[in-house]
């Protein structure tokens, strides 16, 4: 299986970084290829602009998802995003490794689902959840926080965990047509011993090594909805 891991975290020593160091050992020890974005040390540009485009089909008004469709078709996209988006096609397992930042994604991070997830592609038109572009690929998101574990949950404090990341999980990940395997979360992660840390990535680990065991996040279909999108009843 080809994977491509995609991490966000400023510094080179973090434990999220541990976490990405963690899947590349031991999804490479089970004889699969990775890559690895690492968007800070790449210097990635998360600001979705005109300059994203060499050629133009409209050059007065810059209707974004339009220009990214016929950036695929002439591969005018620039080279930053059409580098990233030939990782993402290579890849049959997408992993999004980052700490959560206000109930979502670092900036650098939102920023490269803003620019590589391409209309024309990934999605556009009817091509979406289990029609999305990008279906038959699997999705995981690894996720450190400072949050508990019991501030999660139906009754809690925050909320489920799923409700939390639902514009990553579902109105991204799973709309462009990827299996979205259930998160891995390393809670509370600052505020631990070094020792609990260790018991995260451990369970990672055997995590990794189990994944094609994982049931996929059940999401709508488009077979259950008629022409116009309404539900059929
Ligand atoms: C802008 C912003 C917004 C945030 N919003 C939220 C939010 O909405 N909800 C929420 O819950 N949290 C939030 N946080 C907190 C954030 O998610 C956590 O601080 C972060 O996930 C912790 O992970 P880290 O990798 O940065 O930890 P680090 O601070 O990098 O690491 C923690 C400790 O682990 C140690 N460590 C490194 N490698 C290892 C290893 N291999 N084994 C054991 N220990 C190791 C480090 O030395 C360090 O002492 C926010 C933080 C910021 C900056």
């Amino acid at each position: 299986m080809n994977v491509l891991i995609v991490h966000a975290h400023p510094e080179p020593q973090s434990f999220t970084a541990a976490l990405r160091d963690q899947a590349v050992q031991t999804l490479q020890a089970q004889g699969h290829t990775v890559n690895v974005s690492d968007l800070y040390a790449m210097h990635w540009n998360p600001v979705a602009s005109a300059e994203d485009f060499s050629a133009r089909d409209n050059p007065d008004y810059l209707v974004y998802a339009l220009e990214q469709r016929l950036g695929v078709k002439t591969r005018s996209l620039a080279p930053d995003i059409q580098e990233e988006l030939d990782k993402l096609l290579w890849a049959d397992l997408l992993i999004l490794n980052f700490p959560i930042y206000w109930f979502s994604v670092p900036a650098i991070l939102k920023g490269w689902i803003d620019r590589v997830l391409v209309s024309g592609v990934c999605y556009g038109g009817k091509r979406f959840y289990d029609q999305g572009g990008l279906a038959g690929k699997k999705a995981l998101v690894s996720v450190t926080l400072g949050g508990r574990e019991h501030m999660f949950g139906e009754d809690a404090i925050h909320g489920p965990l799923e409700d939390m990341l639902r514009p990553l999980l579902r109105g991204t990940l799973a709309y462009v047509g990827l299996d979205v395997l259930p998160p891995f979360v390393a809670w509370h992660v600052p505020y631990i011993s070094a020792d609990a840390r260790e018991q995260f990535l451990v369970g990672y680990h055997q995590r990794l090594e189990n994944l094609d065991q994982d049931s996929p996040l059940v999401f709508p279909r488009l077979a259950q909805f008629d022409e116009a999108l309404y539900p059929i009843r």
